[in-house]
């Protein structure tokens, strides 16, 4: 895969393609993947890192101002690939069942750290459950993977870093004035994302629609709307308001909307995208429920071939993974990636938002380095 997206990628004559049927030849045109030794041993390491949010972060069923987050490293032949496993509440997840779990792994076992379906599937084996540190062993071994055949992974996709989409920006659920102080750093953003689910839904929309009068919302209840007809209502209410889509109004059952529905609690692993044809419009891909970017790339596929709208999302993470989801979204409808924005101690600098669009850049990898 990484061998044809690289060859690929430079533009070659007829002659050089002649030359380079020699043995030879052929491993000075492809220097980094043939270059790659197979006789390593994957070393893993990490640390609990308690995330620190900017804001109190409130949603529908709580609120916090920490994420328990793990940080992980795979290292090979010297390299080092970076990963994370970010750990809100509802997931069910904690830095002690990440930490049993990533001392369960023996990754030593694997000498080619390019047999990523080996690793993987084992990974995904050791253990039920345990989705976001499946996903920071997937992010940390994209990252090294990327780092030995020197390319970022948008581009050993084929995407194109011009098509990324714009990113939204969230907005909690507040007091009045702090929403407005909200909507104020929200200002270079070009979509809005606002939580709801308790009494000041309308109150938080209308504030918004004043302030940023051409901004398009979308909204996201984290299941909050218990009431059938209230959810209707508000879907109605919401139209008018400026809103294109809203995420998981309630507890996985469906109803006959008015604006798109997209699936994220309810959403986890590849096989729900089949059941969720025909109920969902689209789905929320977020690493840390699709184990990584090997699945979550494999979703985008699925769900665009089923012709269903696909959103990237986040959890309060640290720009290592949000930058890892970056990579996937020159192919999505939706992008919800400020999970490093909400954070006050960062480890890494990735991808950015320039006048609201994601913007990629060329390290190898992720795309990301580390700050200290
Ligand atoms: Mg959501």
């Amino acid at each position: 895969m990484g061998l044809t997206a690289i060859a690929a990628a430079s533009p070659v004559s007829i002659e050089a393609v002649e030359k380079v049927t020699s043995k030879k030849r052929r491993r000075h045109a492809v220097p980094h993947v043939n270059q790659v030794p197979k006789t390593g041993k994957l070393k893993l390491s990490f640390f609990p890192y308690e995330l620190k949010l900017r804001h109190a972060f409130n949603l529908a069923r709580y609120s916090r101002t920490t994420t328990p987050d793990v940080q992980v490293t795979l290292e090979y032949e010297g390299i080092k690939g970076y990963g994370e496993a970010s750990m809100p509440p509802y997931l069910g997840e904690s830095v002690e069942s990440v930490t049993a779990f990533l001392n369960k792994l023996d990754l030593e076992q694997f000498k080619d750290p390019f047999c990523i379906e080996d690793i993987l599937s084992y990974v995904d084996s050791v253990d039920e459950n345990n989705r976001a540190a499946k996903a920071s062993i997937d992010i940390a071994l994209h990252d090294l993977l990327g780092k030995i055949m020197g390319q970022p992974w948008y581009k050993i996709w084929g995407y194109n870093p011009e098509k990324t989409p714009v990113t939204s920006f969230t907005i909690g659920i507040d007091t009045p004035e702090v929403v407005r102080q909200k909507v104020e750093e929200a200002r270079p953003y070009k979509l809005i994302k606002a939580k709801m689910g308790l009494d000041q839904d309308q109150a938080t929309i209308n504030i918004i629609n004043e302030m940023m009068p051409d901004v398009p919302i979308c909204v996201d209840c984290n299941q909050g709307w218990n009431n059938k007809e209230y959810a209707l209502e508000m879907c109605h209410w919401l139209k008018e308001h400026n809103c294109i889509f809203v995420e998981q109004p309630f507890d996985k059952t469906w109803i006959d909307e008015p604006l798109p529905i997209i699936a994220d609690e309810a959403f986890q692993r590849l096989p729900d995208i089949v059941r969720f044809k025909g109920v969902y419009d689209g789905i929320n891909i977020k690493l840390m429920k699709s184990t990584g970017l090997y699945e979550a790339h494999k979703m985008v596929t699925l769900a665009r071939a089923l012709d269903m709208k696909v959103m990237i999302g986040c959890m309060t993470e640290t720009s290592c993974a949000v930058t890892a989801a970056a990579n996937l979204s020159p192919v999505v409808d939706y992008a919800d990636l400020d999970g490093n924005l909400l954070i006050a101690n960062d480890r890494f600098t990735g991808m950015t938002v320039e006048n609201g669009k994601i913007t990629l850049h060329d390290r190898p990898g992720l795309g990301i380095k580390l700050l200290k």
